[in-house]
């Protein structure tokens, strides 16, 4: 379905008009307003703020200004729930850090837990802060889009971490092997995100490929993990981590594919459209994560479970 071109904008400016308005804000106050400059129409972007041809209107101007770009945080526009999604979510586990730090547990599980936690803070934190600064200009964007790119990588491989810990509890070897192998496969996806090309729109499915395998990759500890515990003891508590896998690669794939905008073009411009259902998913699969690895935890924390129980 293709997108219908529009000279004129959602809120009723003409790209002249936008323009005059632009000089007209530029001589009053040096710059464009995050407050009141007008959103823009698909066509009328600069063509570094292209991304999603489906999103018809309510586009951001390019700001030039981070305090500007801050203040957009206040109104709606095509980033706006990308950006509170992903702030919120980073406070939540803000909190949940917080209160699990506080608690008088031992070093090495505070150590594992706190990893997976400030795994999700990175990859949230960063996410928001890409989506609010995107618009302030080309080499910002570039910069903080590989920011984001990395903070999904570091929420992947830091939320294996204490899965992995729990699940071979007591094979140190183990432990250190798939995190190590987690770690790598997270270093060479890194590599390949912070080149200029991986961000470009075309490459859309390919990122969601990287992080979709990439995520994949725990299948290999998991699977281990199955065929060593069995089906019964390890349903309850894997389920809540088949349950995130299921959320992260049904989001990256709704985020590869486009839809729903893609279907109705216009129609999900503010509400609704992939990039959101794919940061809401990402939210929900790390609360998934994190009631599994509580139950994790507590089956290999109780008082009567020894280590004997588990080692052939
Ligand atoms: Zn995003």
């Amino acid at each position: 379905m293709g997108v219908r071109n529009r000279d004129i904008s959602q809120n009723g400016h003409t790209q002249a008009e936008y323009s005059s308005s632009s000089s007209g804000e530029k001589r009053a106050g040096g710059r464009l307003s995050g407050w009141s400059s007008p959103l823009l129409a698909f066509q009328d972007l600069p063509a570094w703020l292209r991304d999603n041809e489906f999103l018809l209107h309510s586009h951001r101007p390019e700001l030039s200004s981070f305090t500007e770009c801050g203040k957009t945080l206040f109104r709606l526009h095509t980033e706006t729930c990308n950006i509170w999604t992903h702030i919120l979510g980073c406070f939540l586990f803000t909190c949940i850090l917080v209160y699990h730090c506080s608690l008088p547990s031992p070093l090495f599980e505070k150590v594992a837990f706190s990893t997976f936690y400030v795994g999700a803070i990175i990859c949230l934190g960063l996410s928001s802060t890409f989506h609010t600064f995107t618009c302030h200009s080309h080499e910002v964007a570039k910069l903080f889009a590989k920011l984001d790119y990395c903070g999904v990588i570091a929420l992947v491989v830091m939320s294996s971490v204490p899965w992995i810990y729990y699940g071979f509890y007591c094979q140190e070897v183990l432990k250190v092997t798939y995190i190590s192998f987690m770690t790598v496969c997270g270093v060479v996806c890194i590599a390949l995100v912070l080149q200029d090309k991986f961000s470009a729109p075309q490459y859309r499915s390919l990122r969601a490929g990287l992080f979709v395998a990439l995520g994949l990759t725990g299948l290999v500890p998991g699977s281990h993990l199955f065929l060593q515990e069995g089906f019964l003891q390890t349903f309850h508590f894997m389920s809540w981590l088949y349950l995130m896998a299921v959320l992260y690669i049904g989001g990256a794939v709704i985020y590869a594919v486009r839809i729903p905008e893609r279907l109705m073009p216009g129609s999900f411009d503010i509400w609704g459209h992939s990039h959101q259902i794919l940061h809401i998913c990402v939210v929900v699969a790390a609360l998934s994560c994190f009631v599994g690895l509580h139950l994790l935890s507590t089956i290999r924390t109780e008082e009567d479970y020894t280590c004997e129980k588990t080692i052939a």
